[in-house]
């Protein structure tokens, strides 16, 4: 919900447009640091989620790290203020450039997915003279009940290591010279709302540590991932995601021995409620089941819906209607996918409305794209 200022100043912004509440940014940001302060928990924001550099200072100047699934997201975290020694890079197709971008900015850790990874940037530290610290991403085998288009952890996904092979896969990486393992990683997904999943991650995750305590191995950090989901049905009434419920959980379930760091990578989490994208009514087209309302935002500027059938709720701004009708919301894109939402309703709604499309900060703006030679989304900022 915003109020009549807000609207009057998006009357004079340019759409498309993104637009950021800092203040519910900063407001999330203060309740995740009390949580995982709590327990010593250690947060590794994931920039994948949303890369603006205004949002990235802010997520910084709290002490959190960065976790990066790209060359390009570690320099960018770097540059925004992240400091290397809390940069982590995760991903499945680390290609030679990126690994030796990190090497040469002594990251502090590679999160690895494969023995082949691993053999490449042992050789690739060798030959630049260095030994980096590398933790073993495990697929746990859970399944995140989540949209399966964003399900990481089952045996069958790309992601990770199977973790029944973890002995055999920890002698290979103890033999790499220029490889320090330093701890176990898992991801199982996103959007997760059900406490479930995270509770199976942490027996999964002491199974393992029993495994290795089994071959006389101690690893300091253990990593359990993001995937807390946010509420897209109602951003009004729940604008903060329950990071303190989550972490409580996690304290009663995991085992940490003495001289071990617990991470998490949120991403979704932090940066989705504050964002909402805002786009222009150019047409309405009558049609014999519903209303198309052409408004001038694509999947260019939001692909969730075409990509993954996403929700974000959606409102019209400045209908002064009493009335209703069923609308579905149409992008102009050239593609029958390119749909927000279908037989919604709205109050009546005209040329030249602004709607906007809520719990859009993360996985939003990121991912624009110039298909159609569109221009990307303009930005904004509550303050300022
Ligand atoms: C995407 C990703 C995250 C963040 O997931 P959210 O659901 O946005 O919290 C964390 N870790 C890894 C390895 C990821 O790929």
């Amino acid at each position: 919900m915003f109020n009549k200022n807000v609207i009057e100043k998006f009357k004079t912004f340019s759409t498309p447009f993104y637009y950021y509440d800092l203040d519910l940014l900063r407001q999330t940001l203060d309740t995740l640091k009390k949580a995982a302060d709590k327990y010593g928990y250690k947060i590794h924001y994931a920039v994948k989620a949303n890369a603006n550099p205004e949002i990235l200072k802010i997520i910084c100047s709290y002490g959190f790290g960065a976790d990066c699934v790209s060359g390009n997201e570690v320099l960018k975290a770097i540059e925004c203020g992240f400091h290397a020694d809390k940069v982590v890079f995760a991903g499945v197709g680390k290609s030679d450039k990126e690994i030796i971008a990190a090497l040469k900015n002594d990251i502090f850790c590679f999160n690895c997915e494969s023995i082949q990874e691993m053999e490449i940037i042992n050789e690739l530290a060798e030959s630049l003279n260095k030994t980096t610290r590398v933790a073993l991403r495990l697929n746990p085998g859970i399944d995140a009940h989540t949209n399966q288009k964003i399900n990481t952890g089952l045996a069958d996904s790309k992601f990770g290591i199977d973790f029944n092979k973890l002995e055999d896969i920890v002698k290979t990486v103890l033999s790499l010279k220029n490889l320090q393992l330093i701890g176990l990683h898992y991801h199982i997904g996103s959007q997760i709302l059900d406490p479930e999943p995270f509770k199976l991650l942490c027996e999964r995750s002491n199974e393992m540590q029993s495994k290795l305590e089994k071959m006389g191995l101690h690893l300091d950090e253990i990593n359990l991932g993001g995937g807390l989901g946010v509420d897209y049905y109602n951003p009004d009434e729940n604008p903060v995601p329950e990071f303190e419920k989550l972490l409580d959980m996690i304290h009663e379930n995991l085992d940490v021995k003495s001289g071990q760091h617990v991470h998490f990578e949120f991403g979704r989490s932090v940066v989705a409620q504050c964002g909402t994208m805002v786009s222009k009514v150019l047409y309405i087209k009558p049609a014999t089941q519903t209303n198309f309302a052409i408004v001038d935002a694509g999947f260019t500027d939001l692909i969730r819906p075409a990509l993954y059938g996403a929700y974000h709720k959606i409102e019209n701004l400045t209908s002064e209607s009493s009335q209703t009708k069923k609308y579905d919301v149409v992008g102009p894109i050239c593609e029958s996918t390119d749909v927000f939402d279908k037989g919604i309703t709205l109050p009546e709604t005209r040329r030249g409305d602004l709607l906007a499309f809520r719990t859009a900060g993360a996985y939003g703006e990121i991912m624009a794209s110039q298909y159609n030679l569109r221009e990307l989304p303009n930005v904004y900022y509550s303050e300022n």
